[in-house]
């Protein structure tokens, strides 16, 4: 019964997940994912072994949690700054979203 609630720390490292805006908002439900923007985060460290060695290429990536669903992905990252200007200066809270799922903007308007 809980499949829903989404959790907003990194399960790697701990840290707190921030929201960041999408590269290309095709596709997405929504306009921004959560993602772990620890640079001593155990998963994205990892990623950048396992990339070399795996396919010889310098990359890594990020623990990334998609809002809309809560799934969990990998976000690909090129180097340690990228994505990082894309981060938004906003409070993020999906349990506020899913608790009350419709928009505050329409309330006070009740005319039955
Ligand atoms: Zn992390």
């Amino acid at each position: 019964m809980n499949e829903s609630v989404v959790t907003l720390d990194c399960k790697h490292c701990g840290e707190k997940l921030l929201p960041f805006e999408l590269p290309e908002a095709a596709g997405f439900e929504t306009a921004f994912q959560l993602a772990c923007f620890n640079d001593e985060c155990p998963y994205y460290q990892r990623g950048w072994e396992h990339m070399q060695e795996n396919y010889a290429v310098r990359c890594s990536y990020r623990y990334r949690i998609d809002p809309a669903n809560g799934s969990a992905s990998p976000l690909a990252v090129w180097s340690a700054d990228a994505i990082k200007d894309r981060i938004m200066d906003v409070d993020v809270s999906l349990e506020a979203a899913e608790d009350d799922a419709a928009p505050a903007s329409q309330e006070g308007d009740g005319d039955e």
